[in-house]
């Protein structure tokens, strides 16, 4: 993307999150990655009359290329951590999500927003008002909950026991103190008490495998028994989910991490067909997708800090919170969650 739009959309995002004379923005970034991010981080900073700087880390000398969640990279730099402490504001264009830097970070009142997905990605999902409005409904809705169950033609019927953790609400900026967001998002989530998920879910084609970046070919069926996944059964999709998790040796990744839904109707489900899906936020937020995710729940509070995190995001599912529809077959029935155009439909 040209360089001045780059700018551009980010004076949007950081105006959206409050960014203002006398603030301090600080921007991470790891190697030669994201650097045109950065300066265009740094420009919108100035353009707001806020000071800023760049906190370049070097390369990793991880060559494993694994997706292991947990690994900030600043482990061992605790200068880097305390000068980020000290920012109203965090850009994180290297992706720390759930590590404990991060989260010593927000402790410290350091809003952070991470800005990883491809250019055009973040053009076309540029946070609104409007849309953190219908997030915040609906994480709301959530907060209030004692049980989840979600339900699907293709025989999914799994039910969460709710109330232990808190509720998450990501919108794609963040304005309050000590927040976290990602750009661009659009759902909520919650996660169920560490023994309090049991059912059948059952993926279906078209159902998406994060961090796979693939769509489900061959349905799966997983068992959940007490919060873990008790069995795997199917085709080639289940071999590949199944070896995978195997392949961390760490029976925690079988446990039953956020469960939620999306609600961007500009987020396409076919989206990983039109670029290599970077993050997958696009996926995660698609309009009506219900999506569960297996391995950590750290990031709720909870004890599981394994590194083995899948997100699937399901197509046509319905979810009911205490007995209440809140998503029918893939779409959204409470009309406050509804964008405009849609809510006389
Ligand atoms: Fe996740």
């Amino acid at each position: 993307m040209d360089q001045n739009l780059l700018n551009e959309i980010c004076v949007r995002q950081l105006t959206l999150s409050g960014v203002h004379e006398g603030e301090t923005v600080a921007v991470l970034s790891q190697g030669d990655e994201r650097l045109d991010y950065a300066d265009a981080f740094l420009y919108a900073a100035s353009r707001l009359g806020a000071s800023s700087y760049h906190l370049r880390l070097p390369n990793s000398l991880d060559l494993s290329g694994a997706w292991a969640v947990g690994d900030s990279g600043l482990g061992g730099n605790p200068e880097a951590v305390e000068a980020l402490k000290r920012a109203d504001m965090l850009v994180d264009l290297k992706f720390l999500l759930f590590s404990k830097e991060q989260f010593a970070i927000q402790d410290a009142g350091t809003r952070i927003l991470t800005c990883v997905e491809p250019a055009p990605l973040l053009a076309r999902l540029m946070p609104t008002p409007e849309l953190r409005e219908r997030v915040e409904v609906g994480a709301e809705l959530l907060a209030k909950a004692s049980t989840m169950r979600i339900t699907s033609p293709a025989g999914t019927d799994v039910t969460y026991r709710l109330g232990v953790y808190p509720t998450m609400s990501e919108y794609g900026y963040t304005d309050t103190p000590g927040r976290w967001d990602h750009w661009p998002a659009a759902f909520v989530f919650t996660g169920g008490a560490d023994d309090g998920v049991d059912g059948t879910i059952v993926l279906s084609p078209g159902d998406v495998l994060l961090p796979f970046n693939t769509y489900v070919q061959t349905p799966v069926t997983l068992t959940v028994e007490q919060g873990f996944i008790t069995d795997i059964r199917g085709g080639l999709d289940a071999d590949l989910l199944s070896s995978y998790i195997t392949s961390f040796d760490d029976p925690r990744g079988y446990g039953m991490s956020h469960v939620g839904w999306g609600l961007d109707e500009r987020a396409q489900w076919h989206g990983l067909t039109q670029f290599p899906g970077g993050m997958g936020m696009e996926l995660r937020s698609f309009y009506g997708n219900v999506m569960f995710s297996i391995g950590p729940n750290n990031e709720l509070g909870g004890p599981n800090d394994t590194p083995c995190h899948f997100d699937i995001p399901m197509r046509g599912c319905s979810l009911f919170l205490d007995d209440e529809p809140i998503v029918r077959d893939g779409d959204i029935v409470v009309p406050e969650m509804r964008p405009a155009t849609r809510r006389t439909q």
